[in-house]
C-alpha cells in the first residue's frame, strides 16, 4: 500500500494544502494499492506563483544550457526505467510489453526534444525584420491517465525547450507513476519552480490552471468535452490552447489489400494500448464484395487475442483502467447490438476464466453502419467496429464522415494508390501500411480532435510566440 502525500512544487516535495485523498487500484485484481493527497486550488496557486519566479531567468536560458537540462531530464528518466514499468503495470495493468515501451518512451520524449533544439532557430529574417521565437510564459500542462509519464514528460520536454516554465497537472488515477516520474525529474537537478506537479481533481486543480491569469499557455490531451471547458476558460484571458482530444480513427482497407496484411494490422491499430489510445483505428473500413474473407480472417485472429493478466507475455490487451471505464465500454457493447450491429467476436462481460479485474472481451462487430453510436462516440475500450463500403470514394466519405480528425490508415498493395486516398483523409497523421511512430512529425488532431500539434519543431513552436523587430541591431 503506498501512501502518496506529497506534490511537486519549487524544486521540493511539500505537503498538499488540500486533504483529500483518493484510492488507487490494481485495474487487474480490483484491489486499493494506493492512496493519494490531493493538490487543490490554493496548491495550484502555489505551484503557477513558483513558475512565474523562475520564468524571468529560465526564458533567458540559451539554447546549449536547455540541450544540456533535457539531456540530464532523460538520464534521469531512464535510470529510473525499471521503476516506471513496474508502476505502469501495477497502477495502469499495461500488458508488460507496452508497459515497457511506455517507460522507454517517458525517456525518449525528453532526448528527441533536445534533438530537435540542436537544429531549431529561435531567430529568423522576415523582410527587413529580425523575428525572435520568445517563449510565452508559464504553461499549464494537463494530462490524461492512458499514457500518464509518456504525456508529462512529453508536453515538459516541448515547454522547456522553448524556455517556458511549468506547472503539471496529471490525472489523480495515475498517481504511483507520477510519483516515479516526479522523482526521475528532480534528480536531474533542474532550477527551482522551473516545473511543479500537482496531482489534483480536474475541477479544481485543472479549472484553477485554465483559468488563471498568470498561466500564458495550456497544452491539455483528454477527452473532447473537456477541452472545450478549458478552451472556454482560456478565452477570459486568451491563453494559448493545444489541445489533444479524442478519436474515431478510420482504418482503410482498400479493395486490393492483402488482407494477411491487413488484419494485423487491423486489430494492432484497433486493440493499441488495450483500445484506450486516442489514435485506436476503431472504424475498420472494408470493401463490401471482400466483406464475408475479411470476417472470416479477422474472426480467427482475434481468436487468437489474450485479455487478461497484463503479467502474462501471452497477453497484448490489459485491463479497463477503472470501474467506471470498465462499465463504460460494457454500455456501448450493449448499445452496439441494440442498433442492430452484427456481433463477431466477444461481447459484454468479462473474458472466459476472469473473475475479477476490469478486463473486457475482444469485440467485434459488422454490419456497423457509420451513424450508429458505436461507430460516433469514442469508446475508449477494445471494441471495434467494421463498416462496409461500396467503393473507393464511398470509403473516403465514410471515413471523413465523423467529428474527429486525429488518425487514420490506409491499407493496400499499391502504395501509390494508398498515399492518393490519404491526401483526401481529414485527419492529422495519416499511416500507410504501417503503425510506425515518428517523433519528428507533428501530431494532433483536424476538426473536434484537438487544436494546434506536438512533437518535433511544431510541438516546441507551440510554446513560442513569434515577435518582430524592425529598424533593430
Ligand atoms: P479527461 O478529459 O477526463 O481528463 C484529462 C485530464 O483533464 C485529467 O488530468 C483530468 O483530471 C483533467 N480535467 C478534468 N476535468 C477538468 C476541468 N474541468 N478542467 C481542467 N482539467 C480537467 O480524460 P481522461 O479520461 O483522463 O482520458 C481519456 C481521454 O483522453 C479520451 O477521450 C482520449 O481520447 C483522450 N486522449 C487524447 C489523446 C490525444 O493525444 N489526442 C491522447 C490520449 C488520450
Amino acid at each position: 500500500m503506498q501512501i502518496i502525500d506529497h506534490i511537486y512544487i519549487d524544486g521540493a516535495f511539500v505537503t498538499p494544502h488540500g486533504d483529500e485523498f483518493f484510492d488507487l487500484f490494481n485495474p487487474a485484481t480490483e484491489q486499493v494499492i494506493g492512496r493519494v493527497r490531493l493538490a487543490d486550488a490554493e496548491d495550484a496557486r502555489r505551484a503557477i506563483a513558483a513558475a512565474r519566479r523562475a520564468f524571468p531567468a529560465f526564458s533567458r536560458t540559451d539554447k546549449r544550457a536547455r540541450i544540456d537540462m533535457l539531456k540530464r531530464l532523460h538520464a534521469a528518466v531512464i535510470a529510473k526505467e525499471d521503476a516506471l514499468f513496474e508502476a505502469i503495470v501495477e497502477e495502469y495493468g499495461a500488458p508488460v510489453t507496452r508497459g515497457r515501451w511506455m517507460a522507454r518512451h517517458a525517456g525518449n520524449v525528453l532526448i528527441e526534444a533536445a534533438k530537435v533544439l540542436e537544429d531549431y532557430a529561435f531567430v529568423r529574417e522576415a523582410g527587413t525584420a529580425k523575428v525572435i521565437m520568445q517563449p510565452l510564459g508559464v504553461a499549464g500542462l494537463i494530462t490524461p491517465w492512458n499514457s500518464d509519464a509518456g504525456f508529462i514528460c512529453g508536453k515538459l520536454a516541448a515547454a522547456l525547450a522553448a524556455g517556458c516554465t511549468a506547472v503539471i497537472k496529471p490525472s489523480e488515477m495515475s498517481a504511483i507513476q507520477t510519483r516515479v516520474v516526479t522523482e526521475a525529474l528532480h534528480e536531474a537537478g533542474l532550477p527551482p519552480g522551473v516545473f511543479n506537479i500537482v496531482t489534483g481533481r480536474g475541477e479544481t486543480v485543472g479549472a484553477e490552471i485554465s483559468a488563471h491569469p498568470d498561466v500564458a499557455k495550456l497544452s491539455f490531451t483528454g477527452s473532447t468535452l473537456v477541452g472545450k471547458t478549458i478552451l472556454r476558460s482560456a478565452a477570459e484571458t486568451l491563453k494559448r490552447v493545444t489541445l489533444e482530444l479524442g478519436g474515431k480513427s478510420p482504418m482503410i482497407v482498400l479493395d486490393d489489400a492483402d488482407f494477411d496484411a491487413a488484419v494485423p494490422l487491423a486489430l494492432d491499430a484497433g486493440f493499441m494500448n488495450s483500445g484506450q489510445a486516442c489514435i485506436a483505428g476503431t472504424r475498420i473500413l472494408v470493401p463490401q464484395a471482400r466483406l464475408a474473407e475479411f470476417e472470416q480472417k479477422i474472426m480467427r485472429a482475434v481468436a487468437g487475442i489474450q485479455s487478461g493478466d497484463p503479467r502474462d507475455a501471452r497477453t497484448s490487451i490489459g485491463p479497463m483502467v477503472s470501474r467506471r471505464q470498465w462499465e463504460r465500454v460494457q454500455r456501448y457493447i450493449r448499445v452496439g447490438i441494440e442498433e442492430g450491429a452484427r456481433l463477431i467476436a466477444g461481447g459484454a462481460g468479462r473474458p472466459d476464466n476472469v473473475s475479477a479485474g476490469w478486463f473486457v472481451r475482444p469485440t467485434i462487430f459488422s454490419d456497423v453502419r457509420n451513424d450508429m453510436t458505436i461507430a460516433r462516440e469514442e469508446i475508449f475500450g477494445p471494441v471495434l467496429s467494421i463498416i462496409a463500403y461500396r467503393d473507393t470514394e464511398d470509403a473516403i466519405a465514410i471515413a471523413n464522415d465523423t467529428s474527429y480528425g486525429l488518425q487514420a490508415y490506409v491499407c493496400s498493395s499499391d502504395t501509390a494508390r494508398a498515399s492518393a486516398v490519404a491526401a483526401r483523409i481529414e485527419a492529422g497523421r495519416v499511416l500507410v501500411n504501417t503503425l510506425a511512430h515518428e517523433p519528428a512529425a507533428p501530431f494532433g488532431g483536424f476538426k473536434q480532435s484537438g487544436i494546434g500539434r506536438e512533437y518535433g519543431a511544431f510541438g516546441i513552436e507551440a510554446f513560442l510566440e513569434p515577435k518582430s523587430l524592425l529598424g533593430a541591431a
